[in-house]
C-alpha cells in the first residue's frame, strides 16, 4: 500500500531546501493541492469533531524542518533516537502516537537532512571508539513515506560509511524497493512489525497485509541486511497461541531456509495508559481494544505514568509461547528483550 496525502503544507523555513523543492514538483506533477503551512488551521477548521480532526490530519503531509537536534535515548531498541518523518499515514488504535502526537497527527516530513546528519556525526564521534546505535521509527514508520521522500535511503548509504554508527529502523509498510540492492555496508537492521491476524485486523488500519511484510522482509534478508522482527503488542485473547504459531509459519515458508545471517525477534506484550485510553475510545469509540484496567496490573512507566500490563502470570504464559515458538522455528536466531 502506498500512501499519498490529500494535502500537503509547506512550512515557509523549508522552501530553502533542495529536498522541498522536489517535493513540491511532485506533488504538482500528481496533482496533490500544496498549500503554505498557515492555511493548516484554516482548512482543518476547529469545528471539526475530533475525528474529523483526526481524519483530515492522517491524510495531511506537512513539509518542514527539524529544529531541534538534541537526540534522545531509545533503549531498549539503540542509543539515540532521530526522525526523518514524525507521524504515520497508519491508524493503529494502540499506537503510542496517538498519545504523543495527540494534537498533532499529522505526517511531517523534514527535508534539512544534511543537518540531520551532520548532527549525527557529532553523536557518533562523542563515542569513538564505541559503536553508536540509532533508531529512526520511534516518532514515525518512515518507511510509510519513502517512496515520497527517498530519506530512509540517504540515511542508509550516509551509515555505510559510518565506522561507529549503526541505524535501527522498523515498519509495518512493504515499500522497500527503494532500499534493495544500495550498499548498505550490514551498517543498517532493518525489523518488520508483524503480529497475528487478529491484531492486525482489528488495530493495524491502513498499513499493509502481514503477506506483504513478511515478503518485504525476505527481500531485504535476500539484499544482505541484518533482519529482524517484532512483534507488537503481543495481545492475550482467545486463540492467540494457534494465531501466533499460523504467523510463525508463515514466517518460516518465506524466510530462506537455512538462514545464514542472525535473525532477531524482539517482544513487547500489550500495555495501555489512562491517557491513551481516553483518546483511543474517542477516536475509536467502537474499539476491540481490551483496556480493563481492573484486569491488569498497574507499572511505574519510564515517563512518569502508570501503564497497565497484563498480570504476571498471563504475561509469563506469553512470554513462554512466543519464546518456544520462536525457538522451533528459527532455532539460531536471538531474542532480544521481552518487556
Ligand atoms: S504503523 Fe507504526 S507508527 Fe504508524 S500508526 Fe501503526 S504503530 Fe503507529
Amino acid at each position: 500500500m502506498k500512501f499519498y496525502p490529500s494535502n500537503v503544507f509547506i512550512e515557509p523555513e523549508a522552501e530553502n531546501y533542495p529536498l522541498c523543492k522536489e517535493l513540491i514538483n511532485k506533488f504538482k506533477f500528481l496533482n496533490i493541492p500544496v498549500f503554505n503551512f498557515k492555511d493548516f488551521n484554516k482548512l482543518n477548521n476547529f469545528e471539526k469533531t475530533s475525528r474529523e480532526f483526526y481524519s483530515f490530519s492522517k491524510r495531511s503531509l506537512i513539509v518542514g524542518i527539524k529544529k531541534s537536534m538534541k537526540l534522545e535515548c531509545c533503549k531498549p531498541s539503540a542509543d539515540y533516537q532521530f526522525s526523518l518523518v514524525t507521524g504515520c499515514p497508519g491508524s493503529c488504535e494502540y499506537c503510542y502516537l496517538q498519545t504523543n502526537q495527540s494534537f498533532k497527527p499529522f505526517i511531517k516530513v523534514y527535508v534539512n537532512i544534511e543537518e540531520i546528519f551532520n548532527n549525527i556525526d557529532k553523536y557518533i564521534n562523542s563515542s569513538i571508539p564505541n559503536i553508536t546505535t540509532f533508531e529512526i521509527s520511534s516518532s514515525s514508520d518512515p518507511i510509510a513515506v519513502e517512496h515520497i521522500t527517498g530519506s530512509v535511503r540517504k540515511t542508509i548509504e550516509f551509515f555505510s560509511n559510518k565506522e561507529f554508527g549503526r541505524l535501527r529502523l522498523v515498519t509495518k509498510y512493504s515499500n522497500i524497493d527503494n532500499l534493495l540492492n544500495i550498499n548498505h555496508n550490514n551498517h543498517t537492521k532493518v525489523r518488520f512489525s508483524i503480529n497475528s491476524e487478529y491484531v492486525i485486523k482489528n488495530f493495524e488500519h491502513n498499513t499493509d497485509k502481514i503477506e506483504d511484510r513478511i515478503k518485504a522482509a525476505s527481500l531485504i534478508y535476500k539484499s544482505g541486511y541484518p533482519l529482524g522482527f517484532i512483534i507488537a503488542p503481543i495481545m492475550y485473547y482467545d486463540n492467540w497461541e494457534e494465531e501466533y504459531r499460523r504467523l510463525f509459519e508463515m514466517l518460516k515458508n518465506n524466510i530462506p531456509d537455512p538462514y545464514t545471517k542472525n535473525i532477531s525477534f524482539e517482544l513487547i506484550q500489550y500495555r495501555f495508559t489512562v491517557k491513551a485510553k481516553n483518546i483511543i475510545l474517542e477516536r475509536f469509540p467502537n474499539t476491540k481494544l481490551d483496556m480493563k484496567e481492573e484486569s491488569r496490573t498497574k507499572k511505574w512507566g519510564p515517563y512518569g505514568i502508570y501503564k497497565f500490563v497484563y498480570p504476571k502470570d498471563t504475561s509469563i504464559k506469553l512470554k513462554e509461547y512466543i519464546s518456544n515458538l520462536i525457538i522451533e522455528y528459527f532455532p539460531n536466531s536471538t531474542i532480544e528483550y521481552f518487556t
